[in-house]
Parts: structure tokens; C-alpha cells; sequence
């Protein structure tokens, strides 16, 4: 008889199955004679044969570095199953740092190619956090690796130079002035403490262990979990205190089996990356709609973004790195090069600002609105006309702010001979 393995509190467990790969539990020697019979009627039955070579084992307790009647390669300190690590030594430590090992190298891949914040944003969101997401519903990620891999994926984002705006901002959704960069530290505690919700009800397996490792440390958020009748750990693994931790969290929104996954979440991005109030009068929620308006490219978006946030490395701002003279790069002009300068003050661009001026007047038929310090810098009090005429006014305007960096870095880097506005009047 194959003999099954025996979880606390009453399950048994002879084999798991996930996709092609098979994971049997042997627990005594008489079961493995069991085991290969059954593995050779599997065999004559369909045809298919057993690779010894691919078949792994792993030896645990009395079994350790003992020879086992059955043709695998054991080893003795961990096994991956699935893309995760088990076993002795510290197998959470592997599994994180072989996956912040593949993120890393994924965003040295892309890297290399220029591409917006927005853009990076939807990467490191969509290409390069989902390596995460999986072992994230298993195992908690220790301190060290958030770090590694925060630092990673800002390095990133900002192709290695000066960080210029904030990262706490920059994890606020769009409407709050970030990027809506995925803080994954909150993601990652909520998909781990989402394990214990789908537990309470369930008769699999891993309910089980859920229920005698977390049981008593849990009760206080799910009652049902605990039972004076079924065996309980007194003392729960570093998993479990960190699930507990982070139900503690999410019951700062009320009852944490009655909430939406949405508030639950929020609760949690709150006690750990936390809203940022806007520091400036301007930067409401108005201005960070014109931002990522839906005319606007990536490209766009990013501009404005950054001259929202002062996030452009202009002369002044690299004097307060007590770099260069902070004077404006233009021949002839003396003034101070802050943002505001680069994009309104400066005489060299009163120009541009009168030919959208004209168009303007022409687009909306009014002549009482002026194009404003305000709208040149945040969209501020557009025109009173209809969105599509906005939307056409946001994109110019957006376009000609982008002209007007670049045209700005050709003098510094180039030494280009300036912008030429008879190129604007077409
Ligand atoms: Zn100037």
C-alpha cells in the first residue's frame, strides 16, 4: 500500500498535480515499492515512459543522504517545484533573488532603448512585475530583496541619473500627480494575505496547513480559521506573521472579510507607501488631467509631467548640484534658467507663445482668454470652449513645449543656432 502523508488537523496527501508535472509524498520505505508499481501500470497503460533523469527528489529528515529504493537524482537541500525553491537552507531567499536576478536582466534588456517615463512605467508594470506575482501568492519577499529590487527598477526608470521627482509620488495614480507605478511591496503583502481568505471555506490541502500554522495568530481577523479540536502551531512561521501584519493593515478599513479587494488593497498602499499631499496650490487634480490627456502621446505626457513636477534639469537646478553658472543657455539672455523661464519668461520663446495666441483666437472665436503663465506651465485655466478644441489647443501647446526643450539641449549639447519660428508657421 502507497501510504499517504498525513497534514494536521485531518487531510491526507499522496500526490499533487500541476499542468505535466507530478509531485508524489512518499513517507515510508514499504510505499516506494507501492510508488513504482503504480508508476509501471501508468506505463504499460498509455505508453509513456518515466525519465529518471528528469525525475528530482528531494530527501528530508531521517532520509537525509540516505540511498532510497527509486531510480531519481535526490538531493538533500532543495528542490524547485513550479519556480519555487523548497526545502532546507533558506529557499524563500533563492526563489526572491533568482527572480529579482531575471527582472534585472530583463530591464537591462530594454534599457539600452529610449523610451518615456510613461513608457518604462507600463514596462516595469507589465512585463517585468508579473515575474513577481507568482511566487509572491507562495512565499513573503524578505526586506533585502524589496530593497534590491526597488532600487533596480528606479535605476531603471530613470536610465540611472538623479531621481527628480520623488518615488513616493511617483507610486501615486495618475490623478494624484504620479505615474502609476505598482508599488509592489503592497501588492506583493496583499497576494500573500489573499492565500489565507481563500483558505477559510476550503477543504484543500494547503486550507490545512493555513489552518495550523496561522490558525491561531489569525483567528482574530477570521474566527473560523481556529478550533480548539484541531492541532495548531503556538508559534507561526515569519509567513504567517507577515500575513497577520498585513491583515492588520487592511482591517484599518473595517472588517477585512466584508471589504472590497480595492479598499483592502488601498489600506495597505496607505500604511506602507501612503498619499502625498499636493505641495503646490496648482498641482490638483485639474492639471494632472490635462497631463495624461487622451491627445497627448507618451512623449507629451512626459514633458508635461516633468514641468508639472519641476522635474527638468535646467541650468538653476544643476547650480543647486553646484554645477555651472545657472544662467540661461540662450545668447543674449541673462536671466536665472528655471522651468518657468525655460518655457514662458524667456524672450526667445514670446514668439512661439503669440502664434498660439493667434491660433487660439482663431480655433475658439473669442478674444478674451490669454495664453497665461498658469496654462503654459499646468494647463491652467484653458479657454472656455468644447473638449475636442481643448484637446487640439492641449496638443499644440504640448508640442510646442517639447520644441522648445528640444531645441533648448541642441544649444547646450550642439551648440545649435537657436529655434527658427518661421518653421512654426506652417
Ligand atoms: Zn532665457
Amino acid at each position: 500500500m502507497f501510504r499517504p502523508f498525513h497534514i494536521p488537523g485531518g487531510a491526507t496527501v499522496k500526490c499533487l498535480q500541476y499542468a505535466d508535472d507530478v509531485i508524489c509524498i512518499v513517507s515510508d520505505l514499504a510505499s516506494f515499492k507501492a510508488l513504482t508499481g503504480t508508476l509501471s501500470t501508468f506505463q504499460r497503460a498509455t505508453g509513456a515512459r518515466l525519465n529518471p533523469t528528469k525525475t528530482k527528489g528531494l530527501r528530508l529528515g531521517k532520509w537525509w543522504w540516505k540511498q532510497l529504493p527509486f531510480a531519481a537524482s535526490w538531493v538533500d537541500d532543495a528542490m524547485k517545484i513550479n519556480g519555487i525553491w523548497f526545502g532546507y537552507g533558506s529557499p524563500e531567499s533563492l526563489t526572491w533573488n533568482e527572480k529579482v536576478d531575471l527582472a534585472e536582466a530583463r530591464m537591462t534588456d530594454y534599457g539600452g532603448r529610449y523610451i518615456s517615463l510613461m513608457g518604462k512605467v507600463s514596462v516595469i508594470n507589465g512585463f517585468i512585475y508579473p515575474l513577481l506575482w507568482y511566487p509572491g501568492t507562495v512565499l513573503a519577499a524578505p526586506e533585502g530583496v524589496l530593497v534590491r529590487l526597488e532600487r533596480a527598477v528606479f535605476k531603471f526608470l530613470w536610465s540611472g541619473k538623479t531621481e527628480l521627482v520623488r518615488r513616493k509620488v511617483v507610486y501615486q495614480d495618475l490623478r494624484h500627480g504620479g505615474l502609476g507605478l505598482v508599488h509592489f511591496p503592497s501588492k506583493l503583502r496583499f497576494l500573500l494575505a489573499k492565500c489565507v481568505f481563500s483558505a477559510v471555506d476550503s477543504e484543500m490541502p494547503f486550507a490545512y496547513f493555513v489552518r495550523y500554522w496561522g490558525g491561531f495568530s489569525l483567528r482574530g481577523f477570521f474566527p473560523s480559521l481556529f478550533s480548539n479540536s484541531v492541532p495548531h502551531s503556538g508559534r507561526p512561521s515569519r509567513t504567517y506573521c507577515h500575513m497577520r501584519d498585513t491583515l492588520r493593515m487592511m482591517s484599518t478599513v473595517g472588517d477585512v472579510s466584508q471589504s472590497s479587494e480595492r479598499d483592502l488593497y488601498q489600506a495597505i498602499f496607505d500604511g506602507l507607501a501612503g498619499r502625498v499631499q499636493p505641495g503646490y496650490y496648482a498641482l490638483g487634480p485639474e492639471v494632472w488631467r490635462v497631463v495624461h490627456s487622451r491627445s497627448l502621446d507618451y512623449r507629451r505626457r512626459d514633458r508635461l509631467w516633468r514641468i508639472a513636477h519641476d522635474a527638468i534639469v535646467t541650468n538653476l537646478k544643476r547650480l543647486r548640484w553646484r554645477l555651472g553658472d545657472g544662467i540661461c543657455p540662450r545668447t543674449g539672455c541673462t536671466k536665472w534658467e528655471s522651468v518657468p523661464h525655460v518655457f514662458w519668461h524667456c524672450g526667445f520663446v514670446a514668439l512661439l507663445w503669440e502664434w498660439f495666441q493667434v491660433l487660439a483666437d482663431r480655433l475658439t472665436f473669442c478674444n478674451t482668454w490669454a495664453v497665461s503663465k498658469n496654462y503654459v506651465l499646468y494647463g491652467l485655466l484653458p479657454p472656455p470652449v468644447n473638449t475636442s478644441v481643448r484637446g487640439i489647443l492641449t496638443f499644440v501647446s504640448a508640442s510646442i513645449k517639447l520644441a522648445i526643450w528640444r531645441d533648448r539641449c541642441n544649444i547646450v549639447f550642439r551648440g545649435g543656432g537657436g529655434l527658427q519660428t518661421s518653421s512654426w508657421r506652417r
